[in-house]
């Protein structure tokens, strides 16, 4: 927000959004890394606690430099409120329990990070909640899956590893039509190329540990929605269960918001060109990126994302050919990390998606010869160069 309060644009609210300025007039956001808050008198706690008078208590459940962050997510995401949380997963988890109880029923889309997948399809079950798994592209699959007590839909668009895309509309107006709930993870397409809010979603999460810090230092998420929903549904779960952010961390996550913008259109561009570099190599199977003509689902990507992304899919023969790519690679690293400005890569099958069966992998087009490719900040044609070395050593 600037000072007159007027409504910015996204780039400029990641700038300003949220901001709370001590009376010292700090130009960059301070750290309050207090676990308490003092008060005057004894009326002043009685009426924090009674919430007659406005203020924080605990930084279990709200810290002020934990505020700017989520005050700044909001004016980036379009939401009336969210809570920022300690992790991707304590913010996944934290929307998806929240919005359930034993005997309801859950559809997700199979193609989910591997944790998400692990709630949804091992947890949730043990706590009496039904879940299903469908392939989330075609909206035919949701349709047929419905029982009369599906409560929550959730779906990860694009997809990890294989950068799928859903139609989150679709699912949107299904679940509206029965009263459900969609959750979305919105990590691979960043708040800045795809707007779940806007195309009909109840709830947004994200691992702020990718994109938004961008830089490798530290693991954060975010839950954000509507105020009635996090009011009835995850303002009592959040404080007493405690999946708070760190006040440290939190400040780490609102230096990245300033950037954000300027670092995934960066990301982007190279990943675009690295995308089609890629496909035009004949040791190279198969290349999946959202912005391609030949996407699986290109044109739902037009449809519902302004930007490709900075993940790029692609096949090589075999698992022999996988692991050289990546051995011979100089400044690309070996991770199973995401989002940051170091070029990361990863081979899923055999790490972030090990734990699941050959049938699965198989299922999901996660193959032996299958990598994931993290664009990050280095000069484009450092990294084709790279690539291209490695290419003719595998
Ligand atoms: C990384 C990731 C998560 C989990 O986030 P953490 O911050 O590692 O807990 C959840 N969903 C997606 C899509 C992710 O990429």
């Amino acid at each position: 927000m600037s000072k007159s309060k007027r409504a910015v644009r996204p780039q400029t609210a990641l700038v300003h959004g949220g901001t709370l300025r001590s009376g010292f007039g700090e130009t960059s956001e301070a750290i309050y890394l207090t676990q308490g808050f003092v008060y005057d008198t004894a009326e002043a706690a009685e009426a924090r606690f009674k919430g007659e008078s406005p203020g924080f208590i605990y930084s279990r459940y709200a810290n002020p430099t934990v505020d700017m962050f989520e005050r700044r997510m909001c004016a980036l995401e379009g939401a009336e409120e969210a809570r920022a949380m300690s992790s991707g997963m304590a913010a996944v988890a934290s929307a998806l329990l929240c919005s359930v109880k034993a005997g309801d029923h859950v559809i997700a889309a199979r193609a989910l990070f591997g944790s998400c997948r692990w709630i949804v399809e091992t947890l949730m079950p043990r706590y009496g909640i039904e879940s299903t798994l469908v392939d989330g592209t075609d909206i035919g699959n949701w349709e047929e899956a419905v029982r009369p007590n599906t409560k929550l839909f959730f779906l990860e668009s694009p997809t990890n590893p294989t950068l799928e895309v859903i139609d989150i509309a679709a699912v949107a107006g299904l679940a509206n039509s029965i009263g459900a709930k969609l959750v979305v993870d919105n990590v691979f397409a960043t708040p800045l190329q795809q707007k779940p809010l806007e195309l009909g979603a109840h709830v947004v999460v994200y691992s702020a540990t990718k994109h938004i810090d961008g830089q490798g230092r530290c693991l954060g998420g975010i839950v954000l929605s509507d105020k009635a929903w996090i009011d009835e549904n995850l303002h009592d779960y959040f404080r007493h269960t405690g999946p708070s952010l760190s006040p440290f961390n939190a400040w780490t996550l609102l230096k990245g918001l300033e950037t954000l913008p300027v670092r995934v259109r960066q990301q982007t561009e190279s990943a675009a060109r690295i995308a089609d570099f890629l496909a035009s190599q004949k040791k190279v199977a198969r290349v999946i990126y959202p912005g391609r003509a030949d996407h699986p689902q290109a044109d739902i990507v037009k449809k519902q994302m302004s930007g490709g992304s900075t993940l790029i899919c692609f096949d090589m023969k075999g698992k022999g050919e996988a692991f050289r790519l990546q051995n011979a690679l100089d400044i690309v690293r070996i991770s199973n990390n995401l989002g940051d400005a170091k070029s990361l890569i990863t081979h899923p099958q055999t790490t972030t998606h090990k734990n699941l069966s050959d049938a699965a992998h198989a299922e999901l087009g996660i193959g032996a010869g299958t990598l994931r490719l993290s664009v990050g900040l280095e000069d484009t044609d450092d990294l084709l160069e790279d690539l291209d070395r490695a290419l003719a050593a595998a």
